[in-house]
């Protein structure tokens, strides 16, 4: 049998619908976030500027946090031993879990070697463990929390996107009695919108239902010590599990569930896919305990606002220059594009021409026909690097023939910096003057 032929008409057919995906090889500049050295397919390497990384606060180039790696690897080595049932558990990832659990006000947490395992793991326990139990799932959550659900083989229904009043119609209809989980996220990463957590928390009280809720785009960047939306908005307590990664605003790698203890117990008994999976690595629980720690304090706090301004003066900015810029009350700043070709030619122009590296956003992680770059500003940010975006978008647009909305394209309503510390490549320190 010809098997190699399989493969090749499968990466055919991707090619053919215009969902093939390139990897661009990045070198991130440590001493120089959100610079990255481009490793060119020709051999040939150039500076580029990142703009669409999801370590939103540059947590993973923190000095103090490469500290707590590179002293935690000294000390107990790179790697884990094992499972943690044969082995794997170590200090740090203790000293970790309890970090967290006091980071969203919670008795337990168990973290897991990616935010991806996590949903997987914990809600296909859950739902699992609970008899007869039906988990009603918000339209647009992640795929992690729909492999989960899948594994747990309990039925599912899927409510309208942020929609209340089809989740209690989906509710009421189950009944009081039968045990139910409502699985939501606190912040949509593609469009950026985010959940009214309490209105769901109401619901869930007045229907006897478990709530869960994936915290992954919002921690380390939303409330008073970085414990995500529902700490923002004063919902932490009235949520049963919260799920979060370490891998976005805590700049490492893993991911945590946090709760009460008796379902922390239940997971990390029941969850093959904690239980059969070597551990996080002491250095990995040291970098991102040390990320946490970091976040609650002050330091944390002026990041937060930092990172807002950022992401508020890039929206203002590309909006006023005639951006389609899809609007949310969030970080995240989507540009419309609505076209798969016409993205990745827009992604692969602001890279080739400007060294704006933006990613190109296409079917399947948003629906087709609403393709878009997704642009995510951090504190790093200069004001002078977001006019070279808007400048670098501009032409994109205008050399794409992409749609510009009435606004004037030469509107610049935001004072450049000419004495930008952050702009130490040329090209960049000439396009921000
Ligand atoms: N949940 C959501 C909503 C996500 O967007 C992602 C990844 O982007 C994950 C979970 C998985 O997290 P991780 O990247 O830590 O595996």
């Amino acid at each position: 049998m010809e098997y190699r032929a399989y493969f090749e008409d499968a990466l055919g057919r991707l090619k053919a619908e215009r969902r093939y995906r390139v990897f661009v090889d990045l070198e991130r500049d440590a001493t120089h976030f959100p610079y990255a050295r481009w490793h060119r397919d020709n051999g040939q390497v150039e500076d580029v500027i990142i703009w669409c990384s999801n370590d939103y606060l540059g947590m993973g180039l923190d000095p103090q946090v490469i500290e707590a790696m590179r002293t935690a690897a000294t000390c107990h080595g790179v790697g884990a031993g094992g499972t943690r049932n044969i082995a794997g558990t170590n200090h740090p990832l203790v000293a970790l879990e309890g970090e967290l659990a006091d980071l969203h006000g919670k008795p337990g947490c168990l973290v897991f070697t990616s935010g991806w395992i996590s949903n997987l793991a914990a809600i296909s326990a859950i739902g699992s463990l609970l008899p007869d139990c039906l988990i009603l799932s918000d339209a647009y959550n992640h795929n992690s929390m729909i492999e989960g659900i899948k594994r747990s083989r309990a039925e599912r229904q899927i409510f309208r996107h942020n929609d209340l009043d089809h989740l209690e119609d989906l509710l009421k209809a189950a009944g009081r009695e039968r045990p139910k989980l409502i699985a939501f996220e606190s912040l949509y990463s593609m469009d950026g919108d985010i959940a009214p957590i309490g209105k769901i928390a109401d619901l869930a009280e007045r229907y006897n239902a478990m709530t869960y809720l994936d915290e992954v785009h919002a921690v380390g960047l939303y409330g008073p010590r970085g414990g995500g939306i529902a700490d923002r908005d004063g919902e932490m307590g009235r949520i049963d599990v919260i799920e979060g990664t370490l891998a976005k605003g805590f700049g490492t790698l893993g991911g945590y569930i946090t709760a009460d203890a008796p379902i922390i117990d239940a997971v990390r008994s029941y969850a093959a896919s904690f239980i059969f999976t070597t551990a996080l690595s002491p250095a990995l629980a040291a970098a991102a305990r040390k990320a946490v720690q970091v976040l609650k304090s002050e330091q944390g706090v002026e990041l937060r606002a930092r990172h807002q301004r950022q992401a508020n003066l890039t929206k203002h900015a590309l909006s006023a220059a005639g951006l389609p810029v899809m609007a949310n009350h969030s970080h995240i700043v989507p540009v419309f594009v609505g076209d798969a070709e016409r993205c990745k030619a827009a992604s692969d122009l602001l890279l080739e021409r400007h060294g704006v590296y933006i990613q190109p956003i296409n079917y399947p992680t948003v629906a087709r026909g609403t393709e878009r770059l997704r642009i995510t500003p951090s504190p790093a940010h200069s004001d002078g690097h977001v006019a070279h975006l808007v400048e670098a978008m501009v032409d994109v647009w205008q050399t794409l023939q992409l749609p510009l909305t009435e606004t004037a394209a030469n509107v610049v309503p935001f004072r450049r910096e000419t004495d930008d510390a952050h702009c130490t490549f040329p090209d960049f320190k000439k396009a921000a003057e």
